[in-house]
């Protein structure tokens, strides 16, 4: 994506309701929460979560967390539970995120969610960002706006001096937060702490032993806390392939013949944005999987390392 340059919008309701308008067009728009400035795109549009990597040279795929205006806005996308009321009404708008089941009819880009089907949500409480995520009314996806290895970004000079050229434009209102991320609780099994952040664990336990009569101290501590965040195919991955052997599908790349193309066009960008529905999608014909080679560049490293850990070999 080549861009003649970045925007910088003032924080007043026409610098927003431009920012809006450029997420709808599919484009990213750096904007500041309580924690980061975050860097957003419409995380129903798998090419620009596609160029949210694109933008940071992030070298993996991680899922993302999908920023919303209001709790009736992640009901949208997530099965809501008594757990996940408790928390939004103690700590939303706030730096905490739940990660929940994803709804059937969730309609999130499933590079988002690497492939999960859970996905991670918050109601940040920055007003710049509320302001931004209410014209908008849809789920933004937001990593720090940072290029990949270096300091998250507190202001929009940070932001200015990593992305400029690479994003549409920047939604300056002066610094923000001071670095510490959200908090991750997982609510898809028992509740567990996935990550430490701006909300104390003491002040999540105090909430849900207040409420839950079976929760004890301490639970979301000794909870397992996996940071479940490999999507994996059961079937067998082979990498490199020119073409399949034995019972394979190939998942091709480019101008090959195969039973599906992550693009066609030998484009990065929609490569990665097709990449986990593609595997989702040959996972379910039960047969070994088969990936043309590609590209090792830009989006490409991202692609290719995760297609390696979907080939390596499993427990
Ligand atoms: P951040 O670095 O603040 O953008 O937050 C991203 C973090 O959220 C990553 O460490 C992810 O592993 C975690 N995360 C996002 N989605 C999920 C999910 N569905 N399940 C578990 N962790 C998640
Ligand atoms: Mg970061």
């Amino acid at each position: 994506m080549t861009l003649l340059g970045t925007q910088d919008l003032s924080a007043d309701s026409q610098g927003i309701a431009k920012a809006a308008d450029l997420l709808r067009q599919g484009l990213l728009v750096a904007f500041p929460t309580e924690t980061v400035y975050g860097l957003g795109g419409d995380a129903r549009n798998g090419d620009a979560v596609a160029s949210i990597y694109e933008a940071k040279g992030r070298p993996s795929f991680n899922p993302l967390i999908a920023h919303v205006a209001s709790t009736e806005t992640a009901k949208r996308f997530v099965e809501w539970t008594d757990q996940a009321e408790l928390l939004a009404q103690a700590f939303w708008p706030g730096p905490l995120t739940l990660v929940l089941p994803l709804r059937s009819d969730h309609g999130i880009s499933s590079l988002v969610t690497a492939g999960l089907d859970t996905l991670a949500v918050r109601v940040p409480a920055h007003p710049t960002a509320r302001a931004l995520l209410a014209a908008f009314d849809g789920p933004v996806a937001a990593p720090s706006a940072n290029p990949s290895g270096q300091i998250s970004p507190t202001t929009a000079a940070h932001v200015r001096a990593g992305l400029t050229g690479r994003i549409a434009a920047i939604l300056d209102d002066g610094p923000c937060g001071v670095g510490l991320e959200s908090t991750i609780v997982g609510l898809t099994g028992a509740p567990a702490l996935l990550r430490p952040g701006g909300v104390a664990l003491e002040q999540i336990e105090e909430v849900m032993q207040a409420n839950l009569h079976h929760h004890q101290p301490g639970d979301l501590l000794t909870a397992p806390g996996q940071l479940q965040s490999h999507y994996a195919p059961d079937a067998p991955v082979r990498l490199n392939a020119e073409s399949c052997q034995g019972d394979e599908v190939l998942l091709g790349f480019g101008t090959v013949t195969c039973d599906l193309n992550l693009s066609e066009s030998s484009s990065l960008p929609e490569a990665a944005a097709n990449l986990f529905a593609a595997l989702h999608k040959l996972n379910e014909t039960s047969r070994p999987i088969a990936v043309s080679p590609i590209p090792n560049h830009g989006l490409g490293a991202a692609i290719n390392d995760r297609l390696r850990r979907a080939a390596a070999p499993r427990d």
